[in-house]
């Protein structure tokens, strides 16, 4: 079957990427002919790249590591939440014009909300980490309208710049890593956005969990391992937990309902993103 309209995914090194499988799995699931190719283009050829992505009449494409600040010069236009995260991971083509969004953090909430089954307005949450994922996590919170939120960093000061970019943000807080640990018992959401626990250094942990709240939820952004030693440490605490595998389907999923119009079949394709990462 021919495809209609080509996406595409910008990345550097690209081979590890789900996102093919699981929007081409969607496609068809929806009967769209469309078809979407991860390409891996090193920094020096992005410019080039994304230009002739519109020479080619590319409808829309993903953006990843080491891209998604750089990309955004190349673009038209960049949305306001985008602009707020200070990167891209989802580009759609209007009217020959390359719109930037990011859908991490939206993706991220729909996966906690898809957790909790309610609001977070009740919620009192503490952010590890103030990286580019934690950007958009705390973004994307704000927006959402929490309680309360902390951010703790191994480097302060880049808590404290998180916390500035976040237009309304007078609910949150930035803590020492001292500061953060004694008030432990009082979050009702721990949320690891630093890389510590990710595969190969998988012995690590990012925050201790003998001293955590009661039905308190741990959810960690890394899906590889699908379960960190930091979720299996809080999970035999008595904590609840979410791996990163959710916010990464919800990303893709509204990366495909700006490109389709179409909300996609989010449990097929969570199970498509699960059998390849040798889950259940
Ligand atoms: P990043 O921009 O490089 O930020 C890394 C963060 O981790 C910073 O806050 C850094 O602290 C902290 N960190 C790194 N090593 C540390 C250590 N040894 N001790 C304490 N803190 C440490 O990376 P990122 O793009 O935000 O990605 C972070 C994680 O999120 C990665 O594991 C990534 O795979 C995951 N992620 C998952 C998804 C998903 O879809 N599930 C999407 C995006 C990212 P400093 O500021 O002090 O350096």
């Amino acid at each position: 079957m021919r495809a209609e309209k080509l996406f595409g995914l910008l990345g550097y090194p690209i081979g590890h990427s789900l996102s093919p499988v699981m929007q081409n799995d969607q496609f068809s699931n929806q009967g769209l002919p469309f078809f979407y190719h991860a390409f891996n283009v090193p920094t020096e050829n992005l410019k080039e790249a994304v230009e002739g992505f519109k020479a080619l009449g590319i409808s829309g494409f993903n953006v990843t590591v080491p891209h998604k600040i750089e990309v955004m010069k190349y673009l038209d236009e960049v949305d306001e939440e985008a602009q707020i995260i200070g990167a891209v991971n989802t580009v759609v083509n209007q009217n020959d014009k390359w719109i930037g969004y990011n859908t991490d953090g939206r993706g991220y909430v729909e996966s906690l909300l898809n957790k909790t089954g309610d609001t977070l307005k009740d919620s009192n949450i503490l952010v590890i980490g103030a990286g580019g994922a934690a950007r958009a996590v705390v973004t994307a919170l704000s927006f959402e309208g929490v309680r309360h939120l902390a951010i703790t960093n191994r480097t302060y000061s880049k808590a404290e710049s998180l916390k500035e970019r976040v237009p309304h943000h007078s609910n949150i807080s930035v803590l020492t890593t001292e500061e953060a640990e004694k008030e432990t018992p009082a979050y009702d959401i721990i949320i690891n956005t630093t890389s510590v626990g990710m595969s190969p250094e998988t012995d690590k942990t990012p925050w201790r969990t003998d001293n955590l709240k009661e039905n308190c939820l741990c959810s960690d952004l890394i899906y590889n391992p699908l379960k960190t030693k930091w979720l299996a440490e809080a999970e035999s605490n008595g904590a609840d937990t979410l791996n990163g595998v959710g916010m990464f389907v919800g990303q893709g999923a509204f990366a495909f309902y700006k490109w389709t119009g179409v909300w996609p079949d989010l449990n097929r394709m969570n199970d498509v993103v699960m059998q390849h990462l040798g889950g259940k």
